[in-house]
C-alpha cells in the first residue's frame, strides 16, 4: 500500500522550487520516546489525512519527526526581521517544512514540525520546544479559529520523552502547525537584503500565486500585491481588537502575508479592558500593547513595501512613492474594519456619524471602571446586566439610552440586533487563568481531560451554552499581572 493511500499525505514541494538562497534541506532530529498526546481529528480529515493511521505507530513517527512520509522534502525556511524595531536574520531555528499538504479541495497547506529539532538557522538555540507552550499554541491557535480569525492550526503535539534544558529541566514537545504558507514579511526582508533583484521578484511572484492568484497577470500586480497584503493585515489586526486578543510579539518576521495570525508565543486575551494591556515579559516599553497593535501593522507594513520597492517602479522616487500611497492607505481600511465590527457587537448594521462617539464613549466608560471587556459585550447582548459596577453607574444608564435610541433608528428588528449581537460578541475566549489550569494538569499530572474540555468550551464561542457559563468568568483578583514568554 502506498503512504497517500494509509495516511493521506499528498506532499507537493513548489517553495522548494525557489532559489536555495530561501531555505536549507534539514531534516528533523529523531526524538528518543514519542507519545502522541493531543490530535485534532477534524483538522485532519479536512486536510485529507486518515486520522485513525495518523495515531498509529508509523503515524506518530512522522509526527515526532522520526520518519519522513513519501514526498516530503523537509526544509528549515530563511528569513529575516525586526524584533522590537531592530534588523537581524533569522530563519527556521527550531521548525521544518515537511511540505505542502494538497488537500481533497486542492487546497495548498502548508505542513510545519515546530520544536523538531537544529537547523542552520538555529544559532545558540537548541531547536526544541516544551510541553507547556506547544500545547498553549494549540489551545489557542484552535479558539482564533473557532471565534472566525485567519490562523495557523494546530493538528498533534508528539512528547519527545526527552527533556529540554530551561530554567529547568522540562518535557519536549513538537507541535504539527498547519498554515496556509509561512511567507512572512520577513521573507521578503531577507530576499530584498540578501538576495537579488530576480529572487526578489520570484519570491514576490510566488507569494502571488499562491495567495492572490487574480493578480496573477495585472500589469500593477507588485502594488496590488501590497495593497491586499495590507487589506490583510489590517482586518487581521482589527478581528483581534475585536476578541481583545493582544498578540504581544508583532516582530515583521511573525506577520504573514496570508494574514493568517502566527507565533502564539507570548500572546494572551485581555480581560479588563484597558489599551494600555501587555503581557509579554519582554516587552518592557510597550510596543505591542493592545491598542498600539494597528499602529504596529502599519509600521510593518511600511517594512514590507521597503522591501518590494525595486518591484514597484524602475525609477526610485516613483517606487517610494507608490509605497507611501499604499501605505498611507492602511490606517484607514483598519478602521473601516475595526468601525464595521464593533457596530456588529453594539448590533448596529448601518452607519451614522454619531456611531463614532457612541462607541468611544462606551470604551471610556469601560476603561474607567475597570469593566471586563468580553463580558461587557455578552451583557449587552443578553441585556442582563448583574455581574460589574459599570451597570450600576448614571454614566452607564445615559449610555445606554443613546445606545438604544441608536438601534431605533435602524430598521432591523430586535430578533435581527440580537443575532447579530450573538455573533460578534463571543461568550467564552481562552482565559489566562483556564488556559493555565488546563496546562498544569497536562504538564503537571499528565491529566488531558481540562484541557480537552476547555477546546471544547472554545471550539463553540458564539453557542452561549449553559456549559459555558463557568467559563465566562473573569480570572479571580490577583496582586500578580500574569506574563508570558517567547521562544520558551
Ligand atoms: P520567535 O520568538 O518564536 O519568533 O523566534 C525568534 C527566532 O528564534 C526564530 O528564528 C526562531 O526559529 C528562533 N528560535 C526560538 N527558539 C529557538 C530554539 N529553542 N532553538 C533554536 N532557535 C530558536
Ligand atoms: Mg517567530
Amino acid at each position: 500500500m502506498t503512504d497517500k493511500a494509509k495516511t493521506g499525505w499528498n506532499f507537493e514541494n513548489s517553495y522548494a522550487r525557489l532559489s536555495d538562497i530561501f531555505f536549507a534541506n534539514t531534516n528533523p532530529t529523531p526524538v528518543r520516546e514519542p507519545e502522541l498526546v493531543l490530535f485534532n481529528e477534524t483538522l485532519a480529515s479536512s486536510l485529507g489525512l486518515d486520522g485513525q493511521a495518523l495515531q498509529q505507530g508509523g503515524g506518530v513517527s512522522i509526527l515526532a519527526g522520526n520518519e519522513i512520509p513519501q514526498g516530503a522534502m523537509p526544509i528549515a525556511q530563511a528569513y529575516a526581521g525586526h524584533q522590537f524595531g531592530h534588523f537581524t536574520m533569522l530563519g527556521d531555528g527550531r521548525a521544518v517544512l515537511l511540505g505542502e499538504q494538497i488537500t481533497p479541495q486542492e487546497e495548498r497547506i502548508d505542513i510545519q514540525l515546530k520544536g523538531s529539532g537544529r537547523t542552520p538557522f538555529s544559532r545558540g538555540g537548541d531547536g526544541r520546544a516544551t510541553l507547556g507552550p506547544m500545547l498553549r499554541e494549540y489551545i489557542i491557535s484552535e479558539a482564533m479559529h473557532a471565534l472566525g480569525i485567519p490562523t495557523n492550526r494546530s493538528l498533534a503535539v508528539v512528547t519527545t520523552g526527552e527533556s529540554v534544558m530551561r530554567e529547568t529541566a522540562l518535557p519536549g514537545a513538537i507541535l504539527t502547525r498547519v498554515a496556509s504558507s509561512h511567507l512572512r514579511v520577513g521573507t521578503f526582508q531577507y530576499a530584498r537584503k540578501w538576495g537579488t533583484k530576480e529572487q526578489l521578484q520570484a519570491l514576490a511572484d510566488y507569494a502571488i500565486e499562491r495567495h492572490f492568484p487574480h493578480l496573477v497577470k495585472d500589469v500593477e500586480r507588485y502594488r496590488l500585491f501590497l495593497r491586499e497584503v495590507s487589506d490583510r493585515q489590517a482586518k487581521l489586526i482589527a478581528n483581534w481588537q475585536l476578541v481583545g486578543f493582544i498578540h504581544g510579539v508583532m516582530n515583521t518576521d511573525n506577520m504573514t502575508i496570508s494574514g493568517e495570525t502566527i507565533d502564539y508565543g507570548p500572546c494572551a486575551f485581555m480581560n479588563t479592558y484597558d489599551p494600555n494591556t501587555v503581557f509579554s515579559s519582554i516587552d518592557a516599553q510597550g510596543r505591542y500593547a493592545y491598542g498600539h497593535q494597528p499602529r504596529i501593522g502599519g509600521w510593518n507594513l511600511a517594512r514590507f513595501a521597503e522591501a518590494l520597492l525595486p518591484l514597484l517602479h524602475e525609477n526610485q522616487d516613483q517606487a517610494v512613492e507608490i509605497a507611501q500611497d499604499e501605505v498611507a492607505r492602511y490606517l484607514q481600511v483598519h478602521h473601516n474594519y475595526w468601525l464595521t465590527g464593533i457596530r456588529a457587537k453594539l448590533g448596529i448594521s448601518n452607519q451614522e456619524e454619531e456611531d463614532e462617539g457612541l462607541i468611544e464613549d462606551l470604551l471610556q466608560l469601560m476603561e474607567d471602571s475597570g469593566s471586563d471587556y468580553t463580558n461587557t459585550f455578552r451583557a449587552l447582548t443578553f441585556d442582563q446586566y448583574d455581574e460589574m459596577a459599570l451597570f450600576n453607574t448614571n454614566e452607564f444608564a445615559d449610555w445606554k439610552k443613546q445606545w438604544q435610541a441608536r438601534l431605533e433608528r435602524q430598521a432591523q428588528s430586535k430578533q435581527a440586533i440580537h443575532e447579530l449581537m450573538r455573533n460578534s460578541n463571543p461568550a467564552v475566549i481562552p482565559r489566562n487563568h483556564r488556559v493555565e489550569e488546563a496546562l498544569e494538569a497536562a504538564v503537571e499530572n499528565d491529566d488531558y481531560s481540562v484541557l480537552k474540555q476547555l477546546l471544547d468550551v472554545l471550539s463553540r464561542p458564539y453557542a452561549h451554552s449553559a456549559d459555558q457559563r463557568e467559563y465566562c468568568s473573569p480570572p479571580p483578583a490577583t496582586d500578580v499581572p500574569y506574563r508570558t514568554y517567547c521562544g520558551t
